[in-house]
């Protein structure tokens, strides 16, 4: 498919070279790191400002032809897969950091930022922010997806920092959303409604983030325990007491090998906990002993401290890189990813009967996770051309989702709907799930922003 002639020559007069209709261009925004599969968009556009943004939307609403934000590619759930073709808008030239206040801890920036770039612009303040996926991502794409990652135990999602919002709406209207205030009771939270909207309302063109101060003291580990149980009744005791982790994360057995396999760690084959602790000297070291104690009660053993920096860094890269890592265990396989989240106190029976179900089918499935959230992952790996292992994979998903949603827990703790979910929306939401719909259609009513993703089909 192309463009029709007109949109494509009207594009061109303001992109110029920035719009491309080239195979290899259009070929790389059907990619994702999920096993969904999309048809190319008919083209690709690389604006620099909002303005620009606005003038596309307009034409492309003008000409109903459907827009689909990209920001670095990563999530994992077909987000960003142009399925009924259009436009790939791609976000990446719009990486500019426009302001650091360290007076108020916040920073201005454009959507095509990645995390890493912002705390690399931030190192000499003082300052960090703190959302960090496993992947180096836009923090337009992370707000847009509401993400997560191994610090949120601590400092929050995308939810908690994210203050203000720049937004193109489909009718290439310009709005701004939220303060540069702490709080504010204003009105309808429309940042909030953006945060996780998955390119479905809009595009988000600008971001105030909350910054946080560096710790003073900070003490990692990875410490093995004897049975998956323990691991996670441990995370549970711990939260449970109150020790402010500022990280707190789960591997399974196999995710120590595949670690061991992809990193070159000696990790013993069992269940892992990787935690850090931030603050004063005297606070780390009376959280770490608190910490040592309460899992030393559930066999807790090979307490090994990441002393240095560059440890800790390590340990961490390690973690960050578990989804290549795990993928790795079967080369060739690709992976159906879960994301729950339940409430703290049902997370052992949770982590316990996932594990049970994976088994029982007999797929390879590490299972990891951000557990101080009550959030774990397991890594499905199939065989593409399997039709049987993908229906293996999707009953237990499925399973998992039903489990969760029975303790009051989510469907998707942190990676979003896209496609992979859209199925299991119903049952979370209910009725819910239509207004998600009437709002998307009282915002977007020709529908042009990232259709067939995240609410229901239009009748
Ligand atoms: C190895 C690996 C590890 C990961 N670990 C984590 C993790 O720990 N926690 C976690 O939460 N996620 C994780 N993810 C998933 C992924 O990184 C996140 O979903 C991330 O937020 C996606 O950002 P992105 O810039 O790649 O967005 P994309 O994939 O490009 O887009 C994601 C969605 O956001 C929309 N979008 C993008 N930019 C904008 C914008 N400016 N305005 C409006 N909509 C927009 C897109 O249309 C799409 O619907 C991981 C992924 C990988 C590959």
């Amino acid at each position: 498919m192309s463009l029709p002639p007109d949109l494509s020559g009207r594009l061109r007069g303001i992109l110029g070279t920035r719009l491309s209709e080239t195979a290899a261009d259009r070929g790389h925004h059907a990619q994702s790191e999920s096993f969904h599969r999309s048809p190319a968009p008919d083209a690709v556009a690389w604006p620099e400002s909002a303005e620009e943004v606005a003038v596309i939307l307009r034409a492309c609403n003008e000409a109903r032809v459907p827009v689909i934000a990209w920001g670095t590619g990563t999530s994992l759930e077909g987000h960003a897969l142009p399925v009924q073709g259009g436009l790939s808008l791609d976000l990446s030239r719009m990486d500019k950091v426009l302001e650091v206040r360290p007076e108020d801890m916040q920073a201005s920036v454009q959507p095509g930022v990645t995390r890493e770039a912002l705390n690399t612009e931030l190192r000499a303040t003082g300052l960090f922010f703190p959302v960090d996926p496993g992947a180096n991502a836009s923090l337009g794409g992370m707000a847009a997806t509401r993400a997560s990652g191994t610090t949120a135990v601590r400092y929050g999602t995308m939810r908690d920092n994210v203050l203000a919002l720049q937004v193109v709406l489909a009718d290439g209207r310009i709005i701004r959303t939220g303060t540069r205030a702490a709080k504010s009771s204003a009105g309808y939270d429309l940042t909030g409604l953006f945060v996780g909207s998955e390119g479905t309302l809009g595009v988000i063109t600008e971001l105030t983030l909350r910054l946080h101060g560096q710790p003073e003291e900070v003490a990692a580990a990875v410490c093995a325990f004897d049975s998956l149980d323990h691991a996670v009744e441990c995370v549970s005791a711990t939260i449970q007491s109150g020790i402010p982790m500022a990280r707190i994360e789960f591997v399974d057995a196999a995710s120590a090998r595949a670690f061991n396999l992809h990193s070159g760690s000696s990790l013993p084959e069992q269940p892992h906990l990787m935690i850090e602790f931030h603050g004063s000297p005297n606070a780390v070291r009376e959280d770490a002993a608190r910490f040592g104690d309460i899992a030393a009660e559930f066999g807790a053993r090979g307490f090994d401290w990441a002393t240095t920096a560059e440890d800790r860094a390590r340990l961490w890269r390690m973690r960050h890189g578990a989804y290549h890592a795990c993928l790795a265990l079967r080369p060739g396989a690709s992976g159906l990813i879960t994301d729950v989240c339940v409430p703290m106190s049902h997370l052992p029976a949770a982590v316990h009967a996932a594990a049970e179900d994976i088994a029982a089918e007999g797929l390879i499935g590490p299972i990891l996770g951000h557990v101080g959230d009550g959030n774990f992952h397991s890594l499905l790996l199939v065989d593409p051309a399997s039709p049987d292992e993908i229906a293996a994979a999707k009953r237990i998903a499925t399973r998992m989702a039903e489990r969760a949603l029975a303790v009051g827990g989510t469907i998707s703790g942190e990676h979003g709907i896209g496609i992979g979910k859209r199925g299991l929306m119903a049952a979370q939401h209910g009725e819910g799930w239509q207004l998600m719909g009437q709002i998307k259609a009282a915002l977007d009513p020709r529908g042009i922003l990232n259709p067939g993703k995240l609410v229901p089909d239009r009748n």
